[in-house]
């Protein structure tokens, strides 16, 4: 059995959540987490998951849409944070690869939804891209207080950087760019990681994995990614499956 941690429910569009339920129990998949990052979707994430058992859900402001952050979206996080399926605070972090929105006020609503996390002592889910620096920095100043760490969702960054998230007791999680022909950089830090680190993603509807480029990704494709990282680490595929759910249900309390 799999967890999936990290997919958009709310951007699925090439079938309905009803196939995609029946393909995610026939993948061996118990339970999912839907991650709410669109400050217009905020409420739907939560909506689907209360219609359905297996899904949980997270809020949190992305860091394309920090430049739209405001004192009514940190309330719902806060509001939310009181139902048993919301399992972190997510997805939050700093993107300055695109930079949707500026550098400055990025770095403040991260330490915004940070603060929030320790506050509400629940786990955060981060994306971070090409912002090494500033991401190691903020995550140290929160050392202490963030009591229940949380995951580096859809690792893309250097050794480095995974080094330092792993000391500081975060998860890191994979998706289908392992699956990708020029992603050895990501399948180095796979090697790296402990398997008691890793966790399984889809990051679906994006990073469709091998062999579906093409479609839309979803989250029943999540064996395709324990199956690489089983590859890329010499592991029995069982084995480290089981490993796995119990980081799964270790990195989001809320989940067990
Ligand atoms: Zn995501």
């Amino acid at each position: 059995m799999m967890i999936e941690t990290h997919c958009h429910l709310d951007y699925l569009k090439a079938e309905s959540l009803e196939v995609i339920r029946q393909k995610i129990k026939d993948a061996g998949i118990m339970k999912v987490i839907t991650i709410g990052v669109d400050p217009l979707n905020l409420d739907l994430v939560v909506d689907i998951s209360d219609q359905h058992e297996e899904i949980y859900f997270t809020q949190g402001i992305h860091p394309h849409d920090s430049k739209d952050a405001t004192e009514v979206e940190f309330q719902k996080i806060r509001d939310r944070s009181v139902k048993p399926k919301m399992v972190a605070v997510g997805e939050i972090g700093l993107d300055y690869h695109y930079n949707n929105s500026v550098p400055e006020v990025q770095r403040k609503v991260f330490e915004t939804q940070l603060q929030l996390a320790c506050e509400l002592d629940l786990p955060v889910v981060i994306h971070t891209r090409e912002a090494e620096d500033d991401t190691k920095a903020i995550l140290k100043n929160f050392s202490r207080s963030l009591k229940k760490k949380g995951v580096i969702h859809s690792f893309t960054s250097s050794p480095d950087l995974a080094e330092f998230v792993l000391s500081e007791g975060f998860y890191i999680g994979f998706n289908g760019i392992i699956t990708f022909k020029k992603a050895e950089n990501v399948q180095d830090v796979v090697k790296i990681t402990p398997i008691e680190r890793i966790l399984f993603e889809t990051d679906s509807p994006f990073l469709t994995p091998v062999p579906h480029r093409g479609k839309e990704n979803a989250p029943y494709y999540l064996p395709f990614v324990a199956a690489k990282i089983a590859e890329l680490k010499a592991l029995d595929l069982e084995q480290l499956k089981d490993q796995v759910l119990k980081n799964s249900l270790q990195c989001f309390p809320k989940l067990a």
